[in-house]
């Protein structure tokens, strides 16, 4: 998918997200809090704007909401230190890490991959971008997830067990950043389903308001 920032475009290749980075999210769901962050891929086909329709999946039952904040990447290389890493971030939004939560729980107990709970097509909601610059906090981005109105989520990137410039480094050692890579950064608590009909929007004042319908 091809994601615009100002006047530049970027081509998205890699959808890296990042598992289990807020406490708060760890303890609902009884995982692990673990020394190094917990990263997965979804394919850039999943990526859905908003304002789109969003369909049930078919293979499972209990589709969840994730809201998260995402970075995209500007450069390629590896960073060499967090204030290296910053550098890297051209731009911020918020996305869905949609997840089929009854399939994740089966794949978890059998020691499987994650992929077919949370890398289905449609998988990965994303709002537009806003350049990052120097104005920004990204340990103060607030941002919540209402679902057909009510407040299901809210959350802040201070939060975080690895902030920002830390995940970026993280991603890097494994893969060389390329431009147009995608960095979801984990959702804080209160994941829930997502039901036929339903209208779900992310907010933040520092980067906008984006919605989804599910049918
Ligand atoms: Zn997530």
């Amino acid at each position: 998918m091809l994601i615009s920032v100002e006047r530049d475009q970027y081509e998205t290749l890699r959808v890296f997200c990042v598992g289990r980075n807020y406490a708060d999210h760890i303890k609902e769901l009884k995982s692990e809090r673990l020394e190094t962050p917990t990263i997965f891929f979804k394919p850039a086909t999943s990526l859905v704007p908003p304002g789109n329709v969003i369909h049930m999946p078919g293979h499972g039952s209990d589709l969840q909401h994730e809201a998260e904040v995402v970075l995209l990447i500007g450069k390629e290389g590896i960073p060499k230190d967090l204030e290296e890493a910053t550098a890297f971030i051209r731009a911020l939004s918020l996305g869905l890490d949609l997840t089929l939560r009854d399939i994740q729980k089966v794949q978890k107990q059998k020691g499987l991959p994650w992929e077919i709970s949370k890398s289905f097509d449609q998988s990965a909601p994303i709002g537009a971008f806003s350049p990052f610059n120097e104005t920004f906090d990204l340990g103060n981005i607030p941002f919540s997830c209402h679902v057909n109105g009510a407040l299901r989520q809210q959350g802040n990137t201070g939060d975080m067990i690895f902030p920002i410039p830390r995940m970026v480094i993280e991603v890097s050692r494994v893969w060389r950043l390329l431009p147009g890579d995608l960095i979801y950064t984990g959702t804080p608590a209160g994941v829930g389903p997502l039901l036929q009909g339903d209208s779900v929007t992310l907010e933040s004042p520092l980067l906008g308001s984006f919605s989804w319908k599910i049918r």
